[in-house]
């Protein structure tokens, strides 16, 4: 689907900033709606009771941070992380809450605000949506003094920080009286509406309740709720962002700054159990999954917990009493879905895209619920809300079961979570599951594990070794931000029998969260034969696909302790070679590097090309030194002749027929793409001497629907030296509609995707200094290529297929997959990989910019 941004900006921005006079919605039935309905709106944020805790965050760096313009309260509160001032926001009449009968966003500040009036409750913004609508976490503990909260919080880190020491104090009964933290995360799918109401009902009896069962937990726990991790969603009913992302398929990647913004509160709780609600499947569903289990979990120490918390959850969803909520089994009885126990394949964890999966590496026991009714399309009024009422009741129901069982095993979970951290920093595999229970219970191969033996080290060189200093601050920064432990050499070491220089980044690891270490870096595994069918994407790698170099260090080496030193920040500096020059030199083997010649063009500067793909500047020092600092490129020196035959770029005036995530991968690189059809041609709202380029991996723009005149425009536009980069089966359709270069394709399944090995031609201007690996989605392939077809990339001939899930690979190896030529007097370029996949290979996004600037 094509997304036009700036026009939903706009509206967007009309939503948001509209007057504030608006017509208030009659609100619903409070009865149904929970706390929210029966909060007092317009109440002064003065009167309130604000709690601002410096010096009491967690252990990482802060959540992304408040930008509202809300004045930061100064009193303080005890006991609370932090409580933000929780301001109106518009009311918005068509919010999709509404006839569902449940809380729209523009209710949720006045349910907070009432939530703040208990000394056990804090609320605090942490983010903002695409639109800019704030995302909220609210935390529920009994009330602690600062300096219970500041030993809280150390007994928190030690867990992380050193497992050992944690272990030894646990013996000693030091956390005899730690509360546990406890997370639920809500409304990811923005169409997947009633974790929230749930949550918001729960957080009621948290706030205000005195049964001694409820105060208890209090003293227990420390509950953290996001109240929606997809606002803009919710009120548009979609299931995506507004960047058009499923973000329940970016925790890997964090390309939203909604998963962004959560994924620090999961650094900065760790928390023992996590849930993230969902809807909507028939019996509801409850999380352990079928096989294949990640490689990197800990998993015989999941699912311990894991099947006995679901079971308690079933048992709480059962006890409704709501029929509609459960099957039947054969004997009579009623159950939800558990797919571990139900179900034999279909429903795994192996990405670690998926939020729940995602806490895993932080230590947590991580559920997806999927309460049972879909309350979308053609209902009566009563139906809907009946079914938003049942499904409401369940999701709490699985919070209280999730809150009893945490509760029960509160010190069997912590001991749990300490063993996966200590079982990291001790370097030890994983282990098979050993749990009688998961034994018995478990369908299919769903209680096999493959046992993982990690890497010692992770080396990221520096110097001349190194692919992309920019590429690998990136990646370090990244790895900060994900809570892991990254050490830099200050002067030249060796590790392993080889030399690395001063700068050389090294990940130990022996850490806590060994695990989330090694998914980033690793290639991963060929799950082909293990399972016919996956939930979704088989394979992702920050170390193989997000150009930086990166090496493994297997073995029972020693690190050079005294070389390396802790990183707490990483960002590249960038560098401009000594003494005047005529010319400065680019090469873009980073999307910083692509976002530096783009804003280069933008501004102005007069840019040309070498044959091999060097971008030059002219000398003029002020402006290269900039764009070196900002972006955090080298520079690099060009001699007279390497600047003789050069050819001039400008700026790149961007058609696209793309989906939302490529049209958003474009945007991250500086390009402004702009969506086109044949219709918008056709009608005159486009015009071909508007584009040097077009994008194409969708049907949307059809050459043979174009009419005489634009069919005419377009052949002009492409005699012309008009620029064509084609992706996937949609883009060979776009080139064969145009008679454009000369090849056959061939497709993988369409449900194959997976790491390739690729082989690039060095003299190749789109490929010439592409990374080895590249990623596929239902991948295709040139079986042959006519004449004046230059092959650019093909598939490595034998062991190409890395890691992943493709089943009838063999049939590709050795084939092209990245072909260009010139056709019709236009520079053609096919994809038959995924460069720009979710936002997530950005170490080959520089081939697609290569093609376009082309
Ligand atoms: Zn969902």
């Amino acid at each position: 689907m094509a997304v036009r941004r700036p026009l939903i900006a706009l509206i967007a921005a009309a939503l948001l900033f509209g007057p504030a006079s608006a017509a208030v919605a009659a609100p619903p039935d409070p009865a149904e709606r929970g706390p929210a309905a029966a909060s007092p709106r317009g109440q002064s944020d003065t009167e309130l009771p604000f709690g601002v805790g410096p010096g009491q965050r967690g252990r990482s760096a802060d959540a992304p941070g408040r930008q509202s313009s809300q004045p930061a309260a100064t009193a303080k509160l005890p006991g609370k992380p932090r409580n933000d001032v929780i301001a109106d926001v518009p009311v918005e009449l068509t919010d999709a809450s509404i006839p569902l009968n449940l809380i729209p966003y523009h209710d949720i500040p006045a349910a907070l605000r009432n939530l703040q009036r208990s000394n056990r409750i804090s609320v605090e913004v942490i983010g903002q949506s695409v639109l800019g609508r704030d995302l909220h976490l609210v935390v529920a503990t009994a009330p602690m003094s600062d300096a219970q909260w500041k030993t809280w919080q150390q007994l928190s880190d030690l867990r992380i920080n050193d497992p050992h020491a944690a272990q030894a104090k646990l013996a000693a009964g030091a956390y005899a009286n730690w509360r546990t933290p406890l997370f639920v995360n809500n409304n990811i799918h923005g169409n997947e509406w009633e974790g929230t109401d749930a949550s918001l009902q729960i957080l009621q009896d948290l706030a205000f309740s005195t049964d001694p069962a409820i105060v208890d937990m209090l003293n227990k726990h420390v509950f953290a709720f996001v109240v929606t991790n997809n606002p803009d969603g919710r009120v548009a009913a979609t299931r995506a962002n507004a960047n058009g992302f499923d973000m329940n398929r970016d925790y890997i990647t964090a390309s939203q700054p909604e998963v962004r913004a959560v994924r620090a509160q999961l650094v900065r709780y760790s928390p023992l159990t996590m849930l993230d609600i969902h809807g909507y499947v028939n019996c509801t569903l409850i999380e352990p999954t079928t096989g294949p289990h990640g490689d990197n979990y800990e998993y015989d120490l999941y699912i311990k917990h894991a099947l006995r918390n679901a079971l308690s959850m079933e048992r709480a969803v059962l006890a409704t009493g709501e029929t509609r909520a459960s099957c039947t089994n054969s004997d009579g009885t009623r159950r939800n879905d558990i797919p571990f126990r139900d179900r034999t394949q279909g429903w795994d964890d192996w990405p670690p895209i998926f939020t729940p999966m995602y806490a895993m590496y932080h230590g947590a026991i991580g559920h997806t619920i999927e309460v049972p009714l879909n309350p979308r399309g053609n209902l009566t009024v009563a139906e809907r809300h009946e079914r938003t009422r049942i499904n409401t009741a369940v999701a709490a129901a699985t919070i209280r079961g999730n809150f009893e069982y945490a509760t029960q095993n509160r010190e069997a979970l912590l001991a749990n979570q300490l063993e996966w951290f200590r079982r990291g920093v001790d370097g030890e595999s994983t282990r098979p599951i050993d749990d009688p229970l998961a034994i018995s219970l478990a369908r299919g191969d769903n209680v096999k594990t493959h046992l993982q033996d990690f890497a010692r080290a992770y080396v990221i060189p520096a110097g001349k070794d190194q692919r992309s200093a920019t590429a690998a601050a990136r990646l370090v920064q990244f790895m900060l931000d994900n809570d892991l432990e990254v050490q830099r050499a200050w002067r030249p070491f060796k590790l392993g029998g080889t030399h690395y220089e001063a700068g050389t980044y090294v990940v130990d690891m022996r850490q806590a969260k060994r695990g989330l270490a090694s998914t980033l870096l690793g290639v991963g595994r060929d799950v082909t034969n293990d399972f016919n069918a996956m939930y979704d994407i088989s394979a992702w790698s920050h170390g193989h696909l997000w150009g930086a170099t990166v090496q493994q260090v297997n073995g029972n080496v020693k690190l050079d302790d005294k070389a390396l030193r802790p990183v707490t920040e990483a960002h590249a500096t960038g560098s401009v070679p000594p003494g005047k020059q005529s010319h400065y030199g680019l090469v873009v083997d980073s999307v910083a590097g692509i976002q530096a010649v783009n804003k280069l063009l933008n501004d102005g500067v007069r840019l040309s090309r070498t044959a091999d793909g060097t971008f030059v500047v002219p000398g003029d020092l002020t402006v290269v030194r900039q764009v070196a600092e900002a972006y955090g490129v080298e520079f690099i020196r060009m001699t007279p002749p390497q600047v003789r035959n050069t050819t001039p770029v400008s700026k790149t005036r961007l058609g696209v027929a793309a989906n939302g995530g490529e049209i958003f991968a474009l945007q991250q690189m500086g390009f402004q793409p702009i969506s086109v059809t044949h219709t918008a041609f056709n009608n005159g709202t486009l015009s071909f001497a508007d584009f040097d380029a077009f994008f194409v991996s969708t049907t949307a723009f059809n050459p043979l629907s174009l009419n005489a005149t634009q069919a005419a425009a377009f052949n002009q536009w492409l005699a012309d030296g008009g620029t064509i980069v084609g992706r996937g089966s949609s883009g060979k359709q776009f080139n064969d509609r145009a008679g454009l270069l000369d090849v056959t394709i061939a497709a993988g399944r369409s449900d194959a995707n997976g790491i390739v090995k690729v082989v690039n031609d060095p003299a190749s201007p789109i490929t010439g200094n592409a990374l080895p690996t590249a990623f596929v989605d239902a991948p295709q392939y040139f079986t042959r290529v006519g004449d004046g077809v230059r092959v650019d990339q093909r598939l490595a001939a034998e062991g190409f297929f890395l890691a992943g899930h493709w089943g009838g690979q063999e049939a590709a190896a050795g084939h092209a997959v990245v072909v260009s030529g010139v056709a019709k007097g236009a520079n053609v370029t096919l994809f038959g990989t995924e460069p720009l996949f979710r936002a997530h290979p950005e170490g080959l996004y520089p081939q697609v910019a290569a093609a376009l600037w082309w």
